[in-house]
């Protein structure tokens, strides 16, 4: 069965549930890929003692744009990230870019435990035929630009 990658971030007061959500839930996340922004990473691999887990740079240095170069090139299948909407963060722009090009290539995002919950239990989380349609943006890089 393809393993499917999950990129897991969560800003300073989302961390605590986003840990405790991902330590509740440690038999699905078992086989799953885990990536995760630097911080958010260090505390998973803590709560879990699971030394698996790709730790990118920390959210604010750079790690929400590597989170998001990856989802550009094909290797994330699921972003789950825990941002916080009652306090601005200095990598706003980051934040915004991760957003957008995880809707751009269609992946699914749960911004919150909810969503995460949804998708985490979701039939297409173990269906090895069901993969997400890819974009395709021929048109857009054929364009004739003068
Ligand atoms: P962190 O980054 O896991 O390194 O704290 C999260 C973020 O993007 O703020």
């Amino acid at each position: 069965m393809a393993v499917k990658s999950v990129a897991l971030v969560a800003h300073d007061n989302k961390k605590r549930e986003l840990v405790d959500w991902v330590a509740e839930n440690q038999t699905r996340f078992a086989s799953l890929r885990l990536y995760a922004s630097g911080t958010t990473g260090r505390l998973l691999k803590e709560s879990l003692g699971r030394d698996d887990i790709t730790c990118l740079l920390s959210g604010p240095l750079g790690g929400d744009q590597q989170i998001g170069a990856k989802i550009a090139e094909g290797e994330i299948d699921l972003l789950v990230f825990f941002w916080d909407p009652l306090e601005p963060q200095p990598h706003d722009p980051d934040i915004k870019a991760l957003l957008r090009i995880a809707a751009l290539w269609n992946i699914p995002v749960a911004c919150n435990r909810a969503t995460a919950e949804f998708i985490l239990t979701s039939a297409y989380m173990t269906d090895d035929q069901h993969q997400p349609n890819k974009p395709d943006f021929s048109s857009y890089t054929g364009r004739s630009v003068s």
